[in-house]
């Protein structure tokens, strides 16, 4: 059978997509390069937000569109596991809808379409063609923030053992790949349900040793104050370890924390990043903030501008509130308009380029280690000869897909890693000359 996967959401779906894809291709089945050619087609969904939500259904709808006899349609992941009565009900060109964790029981269903009777083998994924790859070591959150749907979606934390996540990484690694990106729901939780402290730490260093030649190792989704010493003296020790962090904090204000029932010390969460800054001189840390919060004042707004100021987040991604059902924040009074939520996110999205251009200016001269991940000469829109930096890289400071770009001059491979002088900034991205 053949079948093509469409991925929505954020990385830890792609890496469920993958380990998805490796399963059925373990079991006979064959990857489609475009939908209309394949016998299945699975939409792996994203129900975190509202605009999530849409784009999921819009997706499932252009499928279901296009649905040729004899094609089956499925539905799995976050969305899926969500609203599946409701998607059962409204497409009815879906031919199954499945929740997050369900890849065994979807290989189930296929098998038996095809009449196979295959044994199921342990399976490691395989990686895409990138010199990049995510890495799940937990999923699930036990934390209860009060907009977020999460827990409600994929239940409570559930982290890999030690020993899987090590094997992965060395698969990996033996695949060419050059930099793992770890992730989770809440990536310093790692451990705690297993009843282990600071086990991301031990994580970190028992896949550096197993795998000595990766050369980058990111860290996604830090939970502020789960950031220990141990991990911050870990990530400074270890030359693979980006100098980078992913460490959404939602809000600056104490009392918006408080009613987003996070952690709202915030003399707190400046010590962890002036800590890693001490660690780390040259971290690049990123950042994710919610605008439009449940009687979210102005002055608690301007809190959060001034905070930015302060404390120059490398990188920061703002999301207007959305009420979720089901979530306590959803029950709050004062809610706020789509028009105010609207113009604090513009406001806040402005406030944040002007110091994300400061930054970027700070970078001219730096030179740094680069991932190159294309070359614009080959690309089906590039037009040889008129490109002055035409490989398309990568620095530790950013993560793929989230980040900017370091357009480079030079002559490299994909999957090469090279040494750039950064010579321009632009709003996101750099220019850097090879070394
Ligand atoms: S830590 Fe992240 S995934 Fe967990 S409840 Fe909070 S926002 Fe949601």
């Amino acid at each position: 059978m053949r079948f093509y996967i469409e991925t929505l959401g954020c990385p830890k779906n792609a890496v469920d997509s993958e380990v998805l894809e490796s399963l059925l291709q373990s079991h006979g089945h064959q990857p489609a390069s475009a939908s209309q050619e394949a016998d299945v087609v699975l939409v792996n969904t994203c129900g975190f937000i509202d605009a999530a939500k849409e784009e999921s259904i819009s997706t499932i709808l252009a499928f279901a569109a296009r649905k040729r006899n004899g094609q089956r349609l499925m539905a799995f992941g976050c969305l899926a596991e969500r609203f599946r009565e409701e998607l059962v009900r409204s497409i009815p060109e879906l031919d199954q809808v499945l929740g997050v964790g369900q890849g065994q029981e979807l290989l189930r269903i296929l098998d038996r379409q095809e009449g196979a009777c295959k044994e199921t083998s342990p399976v490691l994924r395989r990686p895409q063609q990138s010199a990049s790859a995510y890495l799940k070591i937990a999923d699930g959150c036990d934390a209860r923030c009060a907009f977020c749907s999460i827990p409600l979606i994929k239940g409570p934390a559930r982290s890999r053992e030690p020993e899987e996540v090590v094997s992965e990484a060395c698969y990996l690694v033996a695949h060419g790949v050059k930099e793992i990106v770890l992730v989770a729901q809440d990536l310093t939780a790692y451990g705690l349900d297993l009843g282990r402290r600071d086990a991301l730490a031990d994580l970190i260093e028992r896949v550096l040793e197993a795998a000595p030649e990766l050369r980058w190792l990111r860290l996604m989704y830090a939970y502020p104050n789960r950031v220990t010493p141990r991990l911050i003296q870990v990530m400074s020790a270890y030359p693979q370890v980006c100098h980078y962090l992913d460490l959404p904090l939602q809000h600056a204000h104490p009392a918006v924390l408080r009613r987003m029932n996070r952690p709202h010390d915030a003399a707190g969460t400046r010590e962890v990043i002036i800590a890693l800054r001490e660690a780390m001189p040259d971290i690049a840390l990123r950042s994710g903030f919610i605008v439009g919060y449940p009687g979210e004042s102005r002055h608690e707004f301007q809190t959060l501008l001034d905070f930015l100021e302060e404390m120059e987040l490398d990188r920061v991604g703002f999301f207007t509130y959305s009420r979720e059902s089901g979530t306590c924040a959803a029950g709050l009074p004062q809610q706020l308009s789509a028009r105010v939520k609207r113009a604090r996110f513009s406001r806040a999205m402005s406030h944040q380029e002007r110091i994300a251009r400061r930054i970027s200016a700070r970078q001219v001269g730096r030179v740094l280690d680069l991932l190159v991940e294309g070359d614009l000469r080959t690309s089906p829109n590039g037009r040889a000869g008129e490109m002055s930096h035409p490989l398309v890289c990568r620095s530790y400071r950013d993560a793929p897909e989230v980040d900017g770009l370091v357009f480079c001059a030079g002559e490299a491979h994909v999957g090469d890693m090279i040494r750039g002088r950064v010579v321009a900034a632009m709003d996101h991205d750099l220019l850097a000359v090879q070394e």
